[in-house]
């Protein structure tokens, strides 16, 4: 069984600077596959695609709403061909009636234990539309270690900077944060993998750097106390998602090599600074994800909130615009106001006012967020501020005997010759 994987590019963040991580989900879907599946990947955000004609299937996997209208492009093309397309993943599962116009199959939920079916069916000719285990979630000892192998990992390279591998240690999410469609997609259930697991996994895994991608690790302190202690013999330095606010964790977290966090930032209060200052008196980074146009944010608000971050000094900011996504509580409640201004899902980057914000105008929510991207790195660009978290981690590695030079021959980027020391 030859298979196409496909992870169909969207549109970036025009203030990001134009670096890709390897994606997560096609390579936990591929480990759920039958040993017999032969999988040839595709990530456009670093190569063309190349199709395929000889395929016996093609697995489109996406993550995000603003890459589903690339996704069925992508699709139709390949039906052209004559080919049957399967969509899977998070975004698949929040537009399921739309992609089943551009598919043979859309799978609703997680992979392992499902695609001995799913391939059975293929092989035979019989594919169903949907194959919804939305509500019925494998158990977690059933994930295996995500197919890394089928990545080309040159291509994600940063100007010769060698980035993160990512890797999961639970799904899940027990809070209910009103922009987030993971408690619609998950039912609010913290779901741990076992931890010799996720240790055995990390363990294998050459690259030293990682991105624990789990939606938030502050979701069981004896989990999380758990977790951070077997990591420690690892010595991987890793990136997350937040972590408990608790000085026992906060100092397991550092040992087991915790290099920075990404941390929502929603009010000016003293209970943030002093989260911040906390990670970062134990020489843990933060990067702020800054939501703007909240009901409460005015143009005054939004000034004082970008000073407020200049003044903690963060490591880095994110700043996106609030985005009504489906599934998410947020859009129930401008949508019950008549307030979503169109569903084209292509301009649903977090990049643009998709939505009537309460006390300003769209323009000027848009305005706003070019203006805190502007103020925050007048000073020091975004990427002398991203070089500095790098110089950190390299230091740290030198310190405990695990910094690797990138080879040489893994230089080589999307969009440019070879390395020039080649
Ligand atoms: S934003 Fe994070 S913590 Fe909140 S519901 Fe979503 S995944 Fe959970």
């Amino acid at each position: 069984m030859k298979i196409e994987l496909i992870y169909p590019r969207w549109p970036k963040l025009k203030n990001q600077p134009e670096f890709h991580l390897p994606p997560h989900g096609p390579v936990c879907f591929a480990a759920a596959l039958p040993s017999d599946a032969e999988v040839s990947f595709w990530d456009e955000h670093v190569q063309e695609i190349e199709y395929n004609a000889e395929a016996d299937l093609v697995a489109i996997s996406c993550m995000l709403t603003c890459q589903m209208p690339r996704a069925w492009e992508i699709a139709d093309i390949y039906r052209d061909m004559g080919l049957p397309v399967l969509f899977g993943g998070i975004g698949t599962m929040l537009h399921p009636q739309e992609t089943l116009n551009h598919a043979d199959s859309v799978f609703l939920g997680e992979a392992e234990g499902r695609m001995e079916e799913v391939i059975s069916d293929v092989k035979n000719g019989r594919m169903k539309p949907i194959y919804d285990f939305q509500r019925n979630f494998p158990d977690t000892a059933a994930i295996k270690p995500a197919r890394r192998d089928i990545l080309h990992h040159e291509l994600y390279n940063f100007r010769g900077v060698q980035m993160v591998d990512l890797v999961h240690a639970s799904r899940g999410c027990r809070f209910n944060c009103f922009p987030c469609c993971t408690p619609y997609l998950g039912g609010r259930c913290f779901r741990p993998r076992p931890i010799d697991k996720v240790v055995e996994e990390i363990g294998g895994i050459e690259n030293n750097r990682l991105f624990l991608v789990d939606n938030s690790l502050a979701q069981d302190d004896e989990w999380e106390k758990e977790l951070f202690k077997a990591l420690i013999p690892l010595k991987k330095k890793w990136i997350s998602h937040p972590i408990k606010d608790d000085d026992e964790i906060l100092d397991l977290a550092t040992e087991a090599g915790c290099w920075y966090v990404y941390q929502a930032i929603i009010d000016t209060s003293e209970v943030i600074a002093e989260r911040i200052r906390r990670y970062k008196a134990r020489g843990i980074g933060v990067e702020g994800t800054i939501l703007l146009g909240l009901d409460k944010h005015d143009e005054d608000y939004i000034k004082r909130l970008v000073d407020f971050l200049l003044d903690l000094e963060l490591d880095l900011a994110e700043f996106t615009i609030m985005t009504p996504f489906p599934g998410t509580p947020v859009r129930a409640e401008l949508e019950a106001q008549g307030r979503i201004l169109h569903n084209d899902w292509s301009r649903y980057t977090c990049g643009e006012t998709v939505f009537q914000p309460a006390q300003i105008s769209v323009d000027r929510l848009n305005e706003l967020n070019q203006y805190a991207w502007d103020a925050f790195y007048a000073d020091c660009s975004i990427e002398l501020k991203m070089a500095k978290l790098y110089v950190d981690v390299i230091q740290k590695e030198k310190k405990d005997g695990t910094f690797k030079r990138v080879k040489l021959d893994r230089h080589r980027q999307w969009g440019q010759g070879k390395d020039s020391r080649e």
